[in-house]
């Protein structure tokens, strides 16, 4: 375990954010930049199925001196549903952990294509090689609005939000639910890499009797604070996480330019919250 160092009292991190690995417009260094330059003393960076971002964020964060937790986002199932599930302070090289993402990244392969026969049905032509966002070439992982970003590109919507409205959204006509991996499997894999697994905005499910149930499976906290929810809905997730003996997580889901209503530092856990999170695999 890391001493908890002795910081200003202002010390915030944010635990949620993507980059150009996955769907974020910012690279993993230019979202280091911003962080520092907002203030922010620490940083998970939670890129969907992937840890690509940490090969060039480790020594950059050293050196710029940012406290940087290893963070993961994976998208999975329970009850039909669709659960995202946090991870941190998880070991980066943990095999196991490593060969869940890259499943992760196949199973998305298969569903873009599912995704993309669905929009060729409606004349909307779109080839798998034409998925990457305007901002970055290739990113580990591609998912929906890579596709969103094609179909603006190509003329067929104006933007990443009206292709989600109109076509890719959940339950408009091109959406494709994929099978996910059970929540289970996820919340075991992050636990066998010596992490901790969080269920994310917990306020997007269907309802909170469905959110106790996904509780049972033995999650280590709860993403309480989340970009701009009311202070009734943090207050209503951290009572759960009180009750349940959770840790309370929090983080803004900064995408950058693929969602620019949504500012990196929106939402962030203070030091001893960052501290009790992170205790083994922090980037110092
Ligand atoms: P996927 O992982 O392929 O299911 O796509 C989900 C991702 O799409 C989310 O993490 C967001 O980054 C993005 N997204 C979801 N809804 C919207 C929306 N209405 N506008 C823009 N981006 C969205
Ligand atoms: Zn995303
Ligand atoms: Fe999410
Ligand atoms: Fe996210």
């Amino acid at each position: 375990m890391h001493p908890i160092p002795d910081i200003a009292s202002d010390f915030r991190a944010d635990l949620h954010c993507h980059t150009t690995c996955s769907d974020g417009s910012l690279e993993p260094r230019a979202v280091i930049d911003l962080a520092l330059s907002i203030g922010l003393q620490g940083l998970s960076i939670t890129d969907h199925d992937t840890v690509a971002a940490y090969e060039e964020s480790i020594s950059y964060a050293r050196e710029k001196k940012l406290y940087l937790g290893t963070g993961v986002e994976f998208s999975c199932n329970f009850e039909a549903r669709s659960v995202h599930v946090l991870g941190y302070d998880f070991c980066l090289e943990d095999f196991s952990f490593l060969s869940y993402c890259k499943r992760q990244q196949e199973k998305r392969l298969v569903r873009n294509r599912l995704i993309l026969e669905k929009l060729h049905r409606l004349k909307i032509f779109i080839e798998e090689s034409e998925l990457f966002l305007s901002f970055q070439e290739q990113a580990s992982t591609l998912g929906r609005p890579h596709i969103a970003a094609a179909m603006v590109r190509k003329g067929y919507v104006k933007s990443i939000a009206e292709a989600f409205q109109l076509y890719l959204g959940d339950h408009k006509s091109c959406y494709v639910a994929g099978e996910p991996f059970p929540v289970l499997e996820a919340v075991e894999i992050l636990h066998q890499a010596g992490g901790k697994a969080f269920i994310a905005h917990p306020h997007m499910y269907a309802d909170a009797a469905f959110v106790r149930r996904v509780l049972d499976v033995p999650f280590d906290g709860i993403e309480c604070y989340y970009g701009k929810t009311s202070p009734d809905v943090v207050r209503r997730w951290k009572k759960v996480a009180e009750k349940r003996n959770l840790l309370m997580s929090g983080g803004s889901d900064f995408h950058g330019e693929a969602k620019p209503y949504v500012s990196l530092g929106g939402a962030w856990v203070s030091q001893d919250v960052f501290f009790r999170i992170f205790e083994k695999n922090l980037i110092v």
